[in-house]
């Protein structure tokens, strides 16, 4: 490793994209060895600006084991393989074999693409003219991956009817099966050396462990995971039951559609469907109106079903209608066979909903938007992991820039099962103390006091006339976010952003494309997000982001430590708030060259004595309670201020 990334070694030698020795990066290359030579799990703490990504991946390549990468996002999988892969291919490992795996949903299903072109079923100009696209475009891909149409919207209803989701797919059965996206994907990750998946196909695989092409990934030796502070929320969605209005929904679009594609479509079975569909609008209607998530648990669910008794019943029998209709057909297509078993399977899941009552469960329901989700799930994730992950593999590394707490990974070790592992926190690549400076006012009434509100305002329009917008103002929920904007929003001259007013990928081009913009976003801005140099200058938090502690996970997590006899605030609360803080604070140092401010208008931090922990756990940051050395401190980094210091210095 030293060879390549140390002071003198391949890439300072070769000068590669501009690269420079980085000390950080160098342990991290060597400790990823280690495991991959020695195999042990390991975890690293690499802050932004290590280059982690190629201390993980030359190591996994020099390891001539097949090994998974697993990252946070669907773009971060791109990133990956279309800027790393190739750059090793061209400077490492010709030879290299990668392969990325999403889940079924990104890819076209061939056999529903044809079966559209021979029956359009298209709504209006526009999804014809998508469609005739996507038919030229399968003519061309090799990975028939929806990423690559561009033009396509995220949320295209067109899509949802012709991708590769379970649903109808009879697998080898199918007469397009070796034509098939997913049998080429699925071939690819068997030969490949490297399979680059995301966290949520990860956990998919290891929950379930089969598909209709066998199980989702190939054998495999060991795993790395990126960003691995979010396995957790990952790993708890996969290894719980969810079950949704959209759920009885889509299986009676499928069941008309399966029908229509089989010529079975009578009378009497199209009104079986559309009662299903019936049946499950009154059965969701029965849960209150109010959007959030609440606790359902035993006695709750008992309460609900004396009280709609009727409309459980009558949404079971209508899955049961539909099962034994099919069952009777004479001809028995596959296609309406699958269906069926989708049903049965709904059945038992939403049996599974009520009428269990694991000790390791949470059960709630919550209302979003046009969705009523029921669910089921584990209150803690560790046993789960450690038997089978971490005591099924022997390498498993995880990285992120936020895993240790008061230097310490304490915390994400228990959270997850990870009992033997070699720890390293590294270098920090970039130097805190002079690029940001973190303000800390001194004269806030405490979060909690009807007076922070307006007091909060008033700090975040003075910081913003300093910073000259180019800021996030970052929230804990939506309600502070929205009583906030209000209140700011006529007394500043910036192009503001909010939240919810446009998809998230969009909000974001638009804050780095508009001069001196401020966005007031909540928890989803406050990591992924990358915005380097001086358009963000300044991120603006107003309150330690504890989790809500009515959130029905959040509460049973709690209670679990104290049925343990443990103390959950300072051993779960705590922490999480200062992974979540340190990610928060995170957007603002991206590059060696950025500077700025960080705010933190919650004086707990410096009053109560857990405000310890938040400030050892964070970079060192310059501090300040002076808002006057804010001004000085952006002053000086602001792009005019260095132009003119640039023409002195000749
Ligand atoms: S095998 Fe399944 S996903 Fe592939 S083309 Fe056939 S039906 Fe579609």
């Amino acid at each position: 490793m030293a060879a390549i990334f140390g002071p003198g070694g391949f890439l300072e030698k070769s000068m590669i994209g501009g690269y420079e020795h980085r000390p950080g990066q160098l342990q991290m290359a060597e400790a990823v060895h280690d495991a991959f030579e020695n195999h042990h799990h390991a975890i690293l703490e690499a802050g932004t600006g290590t280059g982690k990504t190629l201390a993980y991946l030359l190591p996994a390549i020099c390891s001539g084991r097949r090994v998974v990468i697993s990252t946070a996002t669907k773009s971060l999988q791109e990133q990956l393989y279309q800027k790393d892969v190739p750059f090793l291919q061209r400077h490492f490992a010709p030879q290299l074999k990668v392969a990325v795996m999403k889940g079924r949903s990104n890819f076209l299903c061939l056999a529903k693409m044809h079966a559209m072109a021979d029956q359009p079923v298209l709504r209006g100009m526009e999804e014809v003219d998508a469609f005739r696209q996507i038919k030229d475009w399968a003519r061309l891909t090799e990975t028939g991956d929806r990423a690559e149409l561009t033009f396509l919207p995220d949320d295209s209803e067109l899509w949802t009817r012709i991708d590769a989701r379970r649903d109808t797919c009879t697998g080898q059965k199918c007469p397009e099966f070796q034509q098939c996206f997913l049998t080429a994907m699925h071939q690819r990750a068997k030969d490949a050396d490297l399979i680059i998946v995301n966290h949520h196909l990860f956990f998919a695989d290891l929950a379930l462990k089969k598909d209709d092409f066998g199980s989702i990934l190939p054998e495999y030796s060991a795993v790395v995971f990126d960003e691995a502070h979010e396995m957790e929320d990952v790993a708890s969605d996969y290894f719980g039951q969810q079950i949704s209005n959209f759920r009885f929904e889509e299986l009676a679009r499928d069941a008309d559609h399966a029908m229509r594609l089989t010529h079975q479509g009578t009378p009497t079975l199209l009104r079986r469907t559309q009662r299903i569909r019936e049946r499950s609008r009154s059965f969701f209607d029965a849960f209150p109106p109010r959007d959030g998530r609440f606790s359902f648990s035993r006695h709750e669910r008992e309460a609900f079903l004396e009280q709609n008794r009727e409309a459980y019943d009558a949404l079971v029998n209508s899955l049961k209608g539909m099962e034994t209709e099919f069952a009777a057909l004479t001809q028995k297509p596959e296609e309406l066979l699958r269906v069926a078993r989708r049903s049965f399977e709904i059945r038992q899941e939403l049996a599974f909903l009520f009428e269990s009552n694991e000790k390791n469960y949470v059960y709630w329901f919550e209302r979003r938007n046009k969705g009523v989700f029921l669910a089921a799930t584990p209150i803690d994730v560790s046993q789960i992991l450690r038997e089978r992950l971490f005591e099924a593999f022997d390498t498993i590394i995880l990285t992120s820039a936020t895993l240790t707490v008061g230097g310490r990974f304490e915390f994400i070790r228990q959270r997850l099962g990870l009992d033997h592992v070699k720890e390293s926190g590294l270098p920090p690549e970039f130097h805190y103390e002079e690029q940001a400076l973190l303000y800390l006012p001194q004269k806030m009434p405490d979060v909690r006091d009807p007076g922070f509100a307006p007091k909060a305002a008033d700090e975040i329009v003075e910081l913003l006339e300093l910073s000259q917008g180019r800021a996030f103002c970052l929230f804990t929920s939506y309600a502070q976010m929205n009583d906030l904007f209000e209140r700011v929003r006529d007394r500043l001259d910036f192009p503001l952003l909010l939240q919810g007013t446009a998809p998230r990928s969009v909000l974001l081009e638009r804050f780095k494309n508009t001069a001196n913009a401020v966005l007031f976003a909540t928890s989803s801005f406050w990591q992924g997000v990358d915005v380097p140099g001086d358009q963000l200058s300044c991120v603006i938090v107003d309150r330690l982001p504890f989790a809500v502690p009515s959130d029905p996970i959040v509460a049973a997590r709690v209670r679990a430590l104290q049925e343990d006899g443990r103390n959950p605030f300072a051993e779960f609360q705590v922490p999480q708030a200062v992974l979540a803080l340190k990610q928060g604070f995170g957007r603002l140092i991206r590059s060696k060259t950025d500077r700025g401010v960080l705010a933190l208008l919650d004086t707990r931090i410096q009053r109560m004595p857990y405000g310890k922990i938040f400030l050892e756990s964070l970079p060192r940051y310059h501090r300040t309670h002076d808002l006057a050395e804010v001004g000085r401190f952006l002053a000086a980094a602001s792009p005019a201020h260095r132009r003119k210091a640039f023409k002195e210095a000749g």
